[in-house]
């Protein structure tokens, strides 16, 4: 299976394991442990490694290493969302003020402190050749 994950201002496809799952941070894992942040739990060997999801650019490293059982696969690509966005509040569109929180489709200017919703991507247009009744 495959993750995406975000991490400075790009997104990084991650091979992992099957049975790889993530798990919230205010989620208790089966071991007792509570953690603070979002975690990728990935089985390994009979036991399971646990790879927090801060500081984003963590699980990319590890990933390179490819000594954790995750391999990252191709380039990291650029959030197509973020292109051509600019912040409600103060007009910025340089996507280096804008940062995508974990867990959340919104993002946060950091010049004005504007939370703002990404736009949902459209489908792609389907012909409407098929008729109802036809
Ligand atoms: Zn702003």
């Amino acid at each position: 299976m495959r993750v995406r994950h975000y991490a400075l201002g790009k997104f990084y496809v991650i091979d992992c394991p099957e049975g790889t799952r993530v798990a919230r941070g205010s989620e208790q894992a089966s071991d007792g442990l509570v953690s603070l942040h979002d975690h990728l739990v990935v089985p390994r060997n009979g036991t399971e490694i646990r790879i927090p999801a801060d500081p984003p650019e963590l699980l990319p490293l590890l990933a390179e290493s490819g000594n954790f059982g995750v391999s990252l696969v191709g380039e990291p690509e650029p959030e197509v969302r973020l292109d051509g966005v600019s912040c409600p509040g103060c007009g910025q569109d340089d996507v280096t003020w804008l940062q995508l929180r974990a867990g959340s489709e919104s993002v946060r200017c950091d010049a004005c402190g504007t939370d703002f919703e990404l736009p949902i991507l459209t489908e792609p247009r389907v012909p409407a050749s098929r008729r109802a009744g036809g």
